[in-house]
């Protein structure tokens, strides 16, 4: 239902600000402005740290630059869609991405921090795949770039395999009851992706606009893809 969709951020403030005691505002001005605070808290303490251990010269404020760069242009969710729009496009490489993802990430240079040990799986019509990392934040970095902080956070990793389906409609996605739902904990080894079912009415696209239509989330399995036209 429309009604009941929430973002993922609001889940996550609604179950952070119930868990927790230190917040005492009520009422959801009082819940936003709490939460703006300890990000701009977070953000000063950042620049802080930063110029201390500059000045200090135990960092490089270049090295860092290019830390930053890494993670925001050469891993991503761009990098795990163009995987997904080809196994859409490619039944051979979908077949040896589901049977061996391992291979298929080494072979094409896709490994690195955090993504060594892949598994991909595949959500049909009759299977959905959601995946999470119940003791901390494993996530295919190679592929998926950080995980967002609703990935992290305590509610989503409890929930997400006491009740799947309540999480799954939480973020807007109410799937029936002859769909079975797999959840996949992540560990240090491994990652998982999901390569979510390809949207109706895609047929005549090419890989990179296929891509082009792949979302972060719908390759952690929190998202469905919708038709197109
Ligand atoms: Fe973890």
């Amino acid at each position: 239902m429309a009604d009941d969709k929430v973002s993922r951020r609001d889940f996550i403030t609604k179950s952070s600000i119930a868990a927790s005691t230190a917040v005492t505002a009520t009422g959801s001005a009082g819940v936003h402005a709490a939460e703006e605070h300890v990000q701009s808290d977070y953000a000063v303490r950042t620049k802080a740290l930063v110029s201390v251990l500059t000045k200090k010269n135990l960092i490089n404020p270049a090295t860092m630059d290019a830390v930053v760069d890494y993670y925001e242009n050469k891993v991503g969710p761009h990098i795990g869609a163009r995987v997904v729009a080809r196994s859409w496009r490619d039944p051979d490489y979908r077949q040896r991405l589901l049977a061996d993802a391992r291979a298929v990430a080494r072979e094409d240079n896709l490994t690195g921090a955090q993504g060594t040990d892949l598994v991909a799986v595949e959500n049909t019509p009759k299977v959905h795949n959601l995946v999470v990392c119940t003791l901390c934040s494993c996530y295919p970095w190679p592929l998926l770039g950080l995980p967002p902080s609703w990935y992290k956070d305590t509610a989503y990793r409890a929930q997400a395999v006491i009740d799947p389906r309540g999480v799954l409609r939480k973020f807007g996605l109410e799937l029936g009851d002859d769909v079975e739902v797999r959840v996949w904990d992540s560990t240090a080894e491994i990652r998982y992706l999901v390569i979510p079912e390809r949207p109706a009415g895609t047929e005549g696209m090419s890989e990179a606009e296929l891509a082009s239509l792949v979302t972060r989330d719908s390759m952690i399995g929190a998202e469905k893809l919708e038709s197109r036209g």
